[in-house]
């Protein structure tokens, strides 16, 4: 999954971690993290435990990290068989932050082309990076058709609370996502029909 993330100096200098952890909702790794399925390892003098990304953020730069915790291991789980991933943000100027990103992860049972997994990560259309639950359920355990794609999208940005500032409207931000998730689902599905 290619993820076009800042310029080269800012990618050289910020870390993934350092990225996850300011709980931007406009970040990159979220939402690709969020469809890949990871869980994040908190460490502290005390022991670590295990966070799922996608119940990590609570609020615009926030997270259950506590003050004596550190990010110290982002597990990503093996890509099973049969398996598509895709993620892309809208923005105007190619370095900048998300207007809109999506990433999707499809999983089909095998050549008989039936979704049987789907993720989406959803960043910048609500106060954190979040998975697109209802949307979702509208692929799981179905062929997937221009149809549900479209039907997809509208699932998802029924499940957003963007805002509206200098980059875009809450209803324009809302109208590009329903493209994104259509795209990039049937992006991660055609990826998935050749693996
Ligand atoms: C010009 C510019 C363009 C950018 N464009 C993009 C973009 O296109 N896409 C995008 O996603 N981001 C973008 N960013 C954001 C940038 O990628 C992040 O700010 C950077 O990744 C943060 O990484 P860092 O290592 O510098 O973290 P820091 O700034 O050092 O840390 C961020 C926060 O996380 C905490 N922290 C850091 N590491 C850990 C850890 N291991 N455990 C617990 N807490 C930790 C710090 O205490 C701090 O609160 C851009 C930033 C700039 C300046």
């Amino acid at each position: 999954m290619e993820m076009r993330l800042a310029s080269i100096q800012t990618r050289n200098r910020g870390s993934i971690a350092g990225n996850v952890c300011h709980g931007d909702p406009a970040g990159d790794p979220a939402p690709v993290f969020i469809a890949l399925g990871a869980s994040l390892k908190l460490s502290s003098a005390k022991g670590d435990r295990i966070v799922k990304i996608d119940e990590f953020y609570t609020d615009y730069f926030e997270t259950v990290l506590q003050h004596n915790e550190l990010l110290t291991e982002i597990q990503v789980p093996p890509v099973p068989a049969f398996t598509g991933t895709a993620y892309s943000k809208f923005n105007i100027i190619q370095c900048d932050m998300a207007t809109v990103g999506v990433a999707a992860t499809v999983t089909l049972s095998g050549k008989d082309g039936v979704c049987k997994d789907v993720k989406i990560g959803m960043g910048a259309v609500a106060p954190t990076a979040k998975r697109a639950l209802k949307a979702e359920d509208v692929l799981r355990g179905k062929k997937i058709t221009d149809k549900l794609l479209n039907e997809a999208g509208e699932a998802a940005a029924t499940e957003t609370e963007p805002i509206s500032d200098i980059h875009a409207s809450a209803d324009y931000r809302n109208e590009v996502l329903k493209i994104m998730v259509r795209r990039m689902v049937a992006e991660a599905l055609s990826q998935a029909n050749k693996a």
